[in-house]
């Protein structure tokens, strides 16, 4: 039986041997377990030494592999990337960084033995991130989960135990607008999560900031839900409904007290508001009209430039 580990890079020099020998603290119980290792480190983009090492980590041994990346494509693309090429009974992708610990693979690895599928994690403290990231991180999935019938789960990470089932349920799911917390909720399968403490980055800084992680949340909002495009047609019947109470008001108003209308100021108001609501709702359509345009155009989620 042969385990594949991929491990989305960019820019991530320093964590690239302390990731292996990490990884490699779990030897005896790979052997003990008879399974043999694949590890695909999938470099995209970097602009530092990360591939140069992952290439002298491949000539010592063979079982790195380094899949490099024509430019950045994002994690989602490492990612795909990744399972497209693992070619193991199963599949688990982690972080470089050392967040998601190796040292909890062969506990994963039990309740695969259980009968479960996948195996998930979930960071159930924020420990060391600015508490204003937390609080959107948390609003994000209330709302996404609301909204979609997909289960997203709150603090879920990328770190995931595959069996070669799942992985090829992902892989048929060949979207351009990847977002992978849902691709994972909706192919569904047994899934058993473990909880931990989050845990600090081992070198470098995150590679998300409050802009690109707002960006991808409309991925991820786009991607598994319609229900903004009908809380736009609900808020045009809502207006349409106040239209005709205050024209219904204005007209009694005149025939029995003969009262002039008064006042642009509150016209005025009234015409900013919907206008504003409106333009609010062409952008709902906007954001996907833009995803499906993306999508129809059928380009490839990554270009590959080095393959070892
Ligand atoms: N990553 C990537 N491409 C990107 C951004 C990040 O492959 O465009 C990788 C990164 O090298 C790391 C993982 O995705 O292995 C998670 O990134 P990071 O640690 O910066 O995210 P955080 O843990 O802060 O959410
Ligand atoms: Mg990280």
């Amino acid at each position: 039986m042969l385990l594949s580990v991929i491990v989305p890079c960019y820019n991530e020099e320093e964590n690239v041997f302390p990731f292996y020998e990490e990884l490699l603290k779990n030897t005896p119980f790979l052997e003990g377990e008879g399974l043999e290792l694949e590890l695909i480190y999938v470099d995209d983009g970097s602009v530092d030494e990360t591939a140069a090492r992952v290439r002298s980590l491949h000539e010592k041994d063979g079982r790195v592999h380094l899949l490099s990346f024509s430019r950045n494509f994002g994690k989602e693309a490492g990612i795909y990337a990744g399972l497209q090429k693992a070619k193991g009974d199963y599949v688990v992708m982690m972080d470089v960084d050392l967040q998601d610990p190796p040292s909890l693979l062969p506990e994963m690895f039990s309740y695969l033995k259980q009968g479960y599928d996948s195996v998930a994690t979930r960071r159930v403290t924020r420990k060391g991130e600015p508490p204003v990231r937390s609080f959107f991180a948390r609003l994000f999935y209330k709302i996404m989960n609301r909204i979609s019938k997909t289960e997203i789960v709150d603090g879920a990470r990328d770190y995931r135990l595959m069996t070669r089932q799942v992985v090829d349920g992902i892989l048929a799911m060949c979207e351009y607008n990847r977002f992978t917390k849902g691709i994972f909720g909706w192919v569904g399968y047994r899934t058993k999560w473990l909880e931990y403490e989050n845990v600090e980055r081992a070198h470098g800084k995150t590679k998300f900031n409050f802009w690109k992680l707002f960006l991808y949340s409309i991925d991820g909002i786009t991607a598994f839900s319609t229900v903004p495009l009908a809380i736009s047609s609900v808020m045009g019947v809502v207006f349409c409904l106040c239209a005709f109470v205050a024209i219904a008001v204005l007209i009694v108003k005149n025939l029995l007290y003969h009262d002039p209308v008064a006042g642009w100021p509150s016209l005025v108001c009234i015409i900013l508001l919907v206008s504003g609501v409106q333009l609010f709702c062409v952008g709902i359509l906007g954001q996907y009209l833009a995803k499906t345009y993306l999508e129809v155009k059928r380009r490839p989620i990554y270009l590959v430039k080095e393959e070892l």
